[in-house]
């Protein structure tokens, strides 16, 4: 059965925001037409118009492609995938640089979900997190998309130096006071390579403790799901009937198709990733030669260790029956010490025939799923 979702990646930004490890390449839009160009060869190597349930064009910043560009990004994808009858249609923004021709369009192509990298509404975390919109711009943004999309996700991130816990309480009350329907929440995190990443080493940047990133978060939790949202994911909220379907497909370990530089797909059991650095993926594919940087054949115990870790992060958890009748062993046999210690600890809990991260367990949740891998 061929893989019900796509992602297309498109790797421009104006500007790097100094914490941010994406693939992408910024201030440089006279690419943009030799990426264009690049990814229809990538696509050719697609033979049959395939349906898909789930779309989702990420970045960078796809809209940072000007309203006639996106319509070439949409005409040569819409030549390979047809989206199914009902399918989710994802693009991910910023709420700066949304043009009324640009949001015309994302709906004219069928986008019914758009995620806004908001962030934040103070100013001065905008500020330092090197944003280019203020709090007005997203608040306008969200409203004017609204109007366009079925859905409307915002981004925020807490964490961030200088911040404290009434303006991350704030950000969360205004956000909640939008017409969205879903909302994404992470701790920052100080990549290697990133600029956040030496100015913290230099000591220009500091840390946020991590009972202050552990108290924002619970902040977030409650105060979301008060508003109506559920929790469905570690960083995810939505309501009801607003999940977002094309993660959940990550989530449930089934396979998917994906395009663009350092996109990742799965399919027939291999994993492979693109090469991550943007002009040699662009180099490759315009001469038509492709550009793979790892390639993974997952074994059977690889595919149910992936699974577990990934259908921890759901807070459904993962049902123990299918899991055995899919992969033939139980999550126990698998990984009997790490089982049985976060079992033992309270981080996870069985509940109706589902292993579940606990309140306490969502607050380590990297550290418990990868004790499965
Ligand atoms: S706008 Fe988003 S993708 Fe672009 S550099 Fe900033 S964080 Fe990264």
């Amino acid at each position: 059965m061929s893989p019900g979702a796509v992602y297309i990646h498109v790797p421009f930004c104006l500007h790097r925001c100094g914490y941010c490890d994406f693939t992408l390449v910024a201030n440089r839009d006279q690419l943009i037409p030799q990426y264009l160009s690049a990814l229809k060869n990538e696509l050719s190597t697609v033979h049959s118009v395939t349906p898909v349930n789930t779309m989702f064009i990420g970045g960078g910043t796809p809209t940072h492609l000007s309203a006639s560009e996106l319509e070439e990004l949409f005409a040569m994808i819409f030549e390979k995938f047809q989206l199914a009858t009902g399918a989710e249609f994802s693009i991910e923004a910023n709420p700066d640089g949304l043009t009324d021709d640009r949001l015309h369009v994302l709906q004219a192509a069928g986008v019914n979900r758009i995620s806004l990298g908001v962030q934040s509404f103070d100013e001065q975390v905008l500020k330092v997190l090197e944003r280019r919109h203020t709090p007005n711009d997203a608040s306008s943004a969200i409203e004017r998309c609204a109007d366009h999309f079925r859905s409307v996700s915002l981004d925020l991130i807490f964490g961030v130096p200088s911040q404290s816990m009434e303006s991350w309480s704030r950000t969360l009350d205004h956000a909640l006071h939008l017409p969205i329907q879903h909302i994404s929440t992470y701790g920052l995190t100080y990549e290697q390579g990133t600029a956040f990443f030496r100015r913290e080493q230099n000591g220009i940047l500091r840390r946020t403790p991590d009972e202050t990133e552990r108290d924002m978060f619970i902040c977030a939790i409650d105060s979301i799901q008060a508003a109506g949202f559920e929790h469905y994911e570690v960083s995810n909220f939505a309501r009801p009937d607003h999940q977002c379907r094309h993660n959940l497909t990550y989530w449930r370990a089934e396979e998917y198709f994906a395009f663009g530089p350092g996109a990742a797909r799965y399919l027939n059991g291999v994993r492979t990733t693109n090469c991550r650095s943007v002009p040699k993926w662009l180099q490759s594919w315009t001469r038509g030669e492709s550009c793979i940087q790892e390639r993974e054949q997952l074994s059977s115990e690889d595919r149910s260790r992936e699974a577990i870790m990934l259908g921890l992060r759901m807070r459904t958890g993962l049902n123990l029956a299918s899991f055995e009748e899919t992969y033939h062993c139980s999550v126990e046999s698998l990984e009997p010490e790490s089982y049985g210690r976060h079992l033992e600890k309270g981080l996870l809990e069985i509940s109706n025939g589902f292993l579940r991260l606990t309140r306490e367990g969502l607050m380590i949740a990297d550290t418990v799923v990868s004790d499965f891998l």
